[in-house]
């Protein structure tokens, strides 16, 4: 089975191409040779991810899939959620991210968050969502080299590592994209084609 992902983050893809495996043959945009910056203009997870991929099934005619992620921070009434890319400002700068997310938590106690991501795929002009997500604590400096975004400053539950300081598998044991894509394979498993 062929699916286009619909990204341009290649983190985003070697994640889930390494929990997917070789059964499903995953084309990035660029794979693809497509050449878009889909916006993303919406307030929900949900509706941002739907947006992607139905532009690039529109564009491809291929079966397609899209996911969005956020930081939602429990006592930043869950922001930076949908606007965790641009938090602080369009250059979507993860250093300035995260250092706007440190200094808005500077005086609080509660450091509770998590990583939700929402997977839309559409496969034979039908449309699924899929959700997973990763609880944990946002620390008070940077830790770690590895993974993208707010990896440096986040704990999952049950481990003492951020997910910087974190190997792909280790990551992958917690994380909030492999719980979606998990949902994602179990039911592409399931699926009959209509060709
Ligand atoms: P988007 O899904 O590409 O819009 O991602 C939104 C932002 O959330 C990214 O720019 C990252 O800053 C952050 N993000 C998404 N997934 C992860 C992750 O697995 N770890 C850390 N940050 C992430």
């Amino acid at each position: 089975m062929k699916l286009i992902f619909a990204t341009n983050n290649s983190h985003k893809a070697d994640e889930i191409r390494s929990i997917i495996g070789r059964k499903i043959d995953i084309l990035t945009l660029k794979d693809a040779g497509i050449d878009v910056n889909i916006p993303e203009p919406h307030d929900t997870l949900e509706a941002n991810a739907t947006e992607k991929s139905r532009a690039i099934y529109k564009l491809t005619g291929t079966n397609c899939f899209s996911e969005d992620t956020g930081l939602e921070v429990k006592a930043l009434n869950s922001e930076p959620g949908v606007k965790s890319a641009r938090y602080a400002g369009e250059e979507r700068s993860f250093d300035k991210n995260i250092e706007k997310l440190l200094q808005k938590l500077k005086d609080k106690e509660d450091r509770s968050a998590q990583f939700r991501t929402v997977i839309s795929l559409i496969i034979d002009d039908k449309e699924y969502l899929f959700e997973g997500k990763a609880a944990g604590r946002i620390i008070r400096e940077k830790r770690g080299t590895g993974g993208f975004g707010y990896d440096p400053v986040f704990i999952p539950e049950g481990a003492v590592k951020t997910f910087a300081e974190m190997s792909l598998e280790e990551k992958n044991r917690y994380s909030h994209r492999r719980k979606a894509v998990e949902k994602l394979v179990a039911f592409l498993n399931n699926f009959k084609p209509n060709h």
